[in-house]
């Protein structure tokens, strides 16, 4: 069995995606993600060889982690500098790397250095925030993000969760 004690960010984020990339990809799943749905079809279908590899991977929580850690080594990677704060790790950098004033991806935040507004306590908050919806969701969360709506964060239902004032965003503030 595999064991990932002793493996750094960047041999988890190797890991990862070395194991998404060799997952058979099936449609038709009801799951509405055709990797999840074809994990659950190995499984129930008997094949056990790696059960406890997939029970991890398809942890929500190992997922939110892996891709956080994976996203820090590509911020990290181009150039940011990150920094643990405290459940949410932050990394500044001028790389297209986010989405409007930073973008969240597991429990990484990745933001332009030198504006305080984009790293100031109430933000961190915000982000923290988003860090416990891709930890209650994993990989999935970015699907069900994206079908909330990119373009207009008002009537995103995760970033109103978050906050919309402490996320910056006033126009969504009644
Ligand atoms: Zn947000």
């Amino acid at each position: 069995m595999v064991d990932l004690r002793g493996c750094n960010a960047e041999c988890r984020a190797e890991f990862l995606l070395l194991h998404i990339k060799n997952m058979p990809v099936t449609s038709g799943s009801d799951s509405g993600f055709s990797l999840f749905g074809s994990i659950n079809d190995q499984l129930s279908a008997g094949k056990r060889g790696f059960d406890g590899l997939v029970k991890r991977v398809m942890d929500p929580k190992v997922q939110a982690d892996e891709l956080g850690d994976l996203y820090a080594v590509v911020a990290k990677t181009a150039g940011a500098s990150c920094k643990d704060k405290g459940g949410i790790t932050l990394c500044t950098t001028n790389a297209p790397l986010f989405g409007r004033g930073g973008t969240t991806i597991g429990d990484t935040y990745v933001t332009a250095p030198g504006d305080p507004d984009l790293v100031d306590a109430p933000k961190l908050r915000h982000e923290r925030k988003h860090v416990k919806q891709w930890e209650k969701r994993g990989i999935k969360f970015a699907f069900d993000y994206y079908k909330e709506g990119l373009l207009d964060p008002c009537q995103n239902a995760y970033e109103k969760a978050a906050g919309f004032a402490d996320g910056d965003y006033w126009q969504c503030v009644p």
